[in-house]
C-alpha cells in the first residue's frame, strides 16, 4: 500500500483536519539512517507531522522545517517537508538505546528528553522565515505539536502520530493526523470530537489494522459528516544536488579549502538527509577554491 496523505473539512467547515498513512516512507528513513528502534519511531513521528504540515504550505517554493531538541540521548531530529509533502529527515543518535514505558510502548519521550524546544521554521520566501518555537512539552512529540499548534498558531488542536517498529527492528505501520478546530465549531461537535478522540485506538493499531488515512478521520471524527479536499501519493524524497554541495563547500571559505586541498587531496561528503555520498577530487576542490576567492 502506497503512502496517502488526505485533507479536508467538516461539512459546515469548523473541523479541519489533515490525515497521513507513512509506513513505506519511514520504514525507508530507517533503512537509510540505521535507526534503532526508539530513534525510528521519534524520526518517524516527525516525518509524518512533517509531511502534514507541509500541506499547509502556500507555495511549491515554500519550505517548512521542523526541529525537536530536548536534550535526550537521541539528541535532535530534524524534518524537512514542502507542500507536496514530500520529507526527509535526520536524527543526531539513530542508535540510541531502546528503552520502553510500563505500558510495553517504546518510551520516545526518554529518547528526546524534556528539557529543549521544539521549533517550526517557514521558509515562504519573504526577507525573514517564520519562526516559532515553544519548550517541550512530553518529548512525545504529538503533545508537543499539540501545545506548538495552541500557543504559537492560535489554533486549538488535536494531533495524534503513531510508529509500529517490529521486534526484527523494521516498521510495520506509521501514521497520524492533526485535528484543528475553528472558532465557528459549535458545541455539540466539540463535545463529539473530545468524547471520540478519549475512546481512539492507538494510530498504530488503526495503520497496522490496515485502515486507510480517510478511515482513520471516520474514526476521528464520527458522528460527523465531512468531506475530503485533497488526497495525495507521499515519500520519502531528498532533492540534495551536487551544485549544492559543491556551495557548501565554497562557503567554507578560502582557508579551510585550501586546508582541505593541502591535508586531504580530496573531499568526501554525504548529505544528512540520504546518506549520498559527494566526491571531490583536487583539481575540483582548486577549481572551487578559485570560485571562493572571487
Ligand atoms: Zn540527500
Amino acid at each position: 500500500m502506497k503512502d496517502i496523505l488526505i485533507r479536508g473539512a467538516s461539512e459546515d467547515g469548523a473541523v479541519r483536519f489533515f490525515a497521513c498513512t507513512t509506513t513505506n516512507l519511514v520504514e525507508e528513513a530507517r533503512k537509510i539512517h540505521d535507526c534503532y528502534p526508539v530513534a525510528a519511531a521519534a524520526l518517524g513521528r516527525m516525518l509524518s507531522i512533517g509531511s502534514m504540515m507541509g500541506t499547509m504550505l502556500k507555495s511549491d517554493q515554500d519550505i517548512l522545517t521542523l526541529q525537536i531538541n530536548g536534550k535526550g540521548p537521541a539528541g535532535s531530529v530534524v524534518v524537512v517537508s514542502d507542500n507536496s509533502s514530500n520529507v526527509r529527515g535526520y536524527i543526531h543518535n539513530p542508535h540510541v538505546e531502546t528503552t520502553f514505558k510500563p505500558s510495553g510502548k517504546l518510551d520516545v519521550g526518554a529518547a528526546i528528553g524534556y528539557e529543549g524546544s521544539l521549533t517550526v521554521i517557514k521558509d515562504l520566501g519573504l526577507k525573514e522565515p517564520y519562526v516559532g518555537q515553544i519548550p517541550i512539552v512530553s518529548g512525545e512529540i504529538a503533545d508537543d505539536f499539540t501545545v506548538y499548534f495552541a500557543n504559537s498558531e492560535q489554533t486549538p488542536s488535536s494531533v495524534g502520530l503513531g510508529v509500529l517498529v517490529e521486534p526484527e527492528g523494521n516498521v510495520s505501520a506509521a501514521g497520524g493526523f492533526i485535528i484543528q478546530v475553528m472558532p465557528e465549531a459549535i458545541e455539540d461537535t466539540v463535545a463529539l470530537l473530545e468524547h471520540n478522540l478519549a475512546y481512539l485506538r492507538p494510530i498504530s493499531d488503526m495503520v497496522s489494522s490496515g485502515l486507510t488515512a480517510e478511515e482513520m478521520i471516520g474514526e476521528v471524527l464520527k458522528g460527523i459528516s465531512f468531506n475530503v479536499l485533497e488526497k495525495k501519493e507521499i515519500g520519502y524524497v531528498c532533492n540534495c544536488h551536487r551544485d549544492r554541495i559543491e556551495k557548501v563547500l565554497i562557503s567554507l571559505g578560502e582557508a579551510e579549502l585550501v586546508d582541505i586541498i593541502e591535508e586531504d587531496e580530496k573531499a568526501e561528503i554525504s548529505c544528512h538527509f540520504c546518506n549520498n555520498k559527494f566526491h571531490f577530487n583536487k583539481e575540483e576542490l582548486t577549481a572551487l577554491l578559485k570560485e571562493a576567492k572571487k
